[in-house]
């Protein structure tokens, strides 16, 4: 039996996963974010479609996680899929090293600054360089560890006089 339909696949999946924003970062990605870690797509005997997606979630117990699940089940869902399976990896821990560097600059012209990257010989001292996503200064300072989320900290820079949110290397 001929089909119209267009053969899904993984490259597909991960091109709607594109569209799927963090819900507290609305101009990342959950592959800005460097969130999904396994796509897979299968077909049953039965010509039953169905795609399995892993995500690793940035912090655990994050409120957010049913919110993401759901947003990536509804957009792969509506791609045609008879079923969807969101599974959370346990094995792969997320470090704000996985996030793409592009996102990183997004992360910037939104006002948040980035998170440094975590580099072995990265001194207390260097981690707390953090430039102004504002006036690019490093002459800024750690006001409250938590921000309008856990994984954000509240800094303070003394060359602009403004307060800036700084998404948490970890
Ligand atoms: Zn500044």
């Amino acid at each position: 039996m001929e089909t119209a339909q267009h053969i899904l696949t993984e490259a597909d999946i991960w091109t709607v996963l594109e569209s799927v924003k963090d819900p507290e970062i609305p101009v990342l990605s959950l592959i800005d974010m460097g969130m999904i870690t396994h796509v897979s797509c299968l077909t049953s005997h039965v010509s039953r479609l169905s795609a399995h997606i892993t995500m690793t979630p940035t912090f655990v117990g994050c409120p957010a996680l049913s919110v993401m699940k759901k947003d990536i089940y509804d957009a792969v869902k509506k791609m045609g899929f008879d079923e969807v399976e969101v599974i959370i990896d346990m094995e792969t821990a997320w470090t704000s090293d996985r996030m793409k560097p592009e996102a990183k600059l997004k992360l910037e012209k939104f006002g948040i600054a980035p998170p440094a990257m975590m580099e072995e010989d990265m001194t207390a001292e260097l981690l707390d360089r953090v430039r102004c996503p504002h006036c690019g200064s490093t002459d800024t300072t750690l006001r409250s560890s938590f921000g309008s989320t856990l994984c954000r900290a509240i800094r303070f820079c003394f060359t602009c006089r403004q307060g800036f949110e700084q998404f948490k290397p970890i």
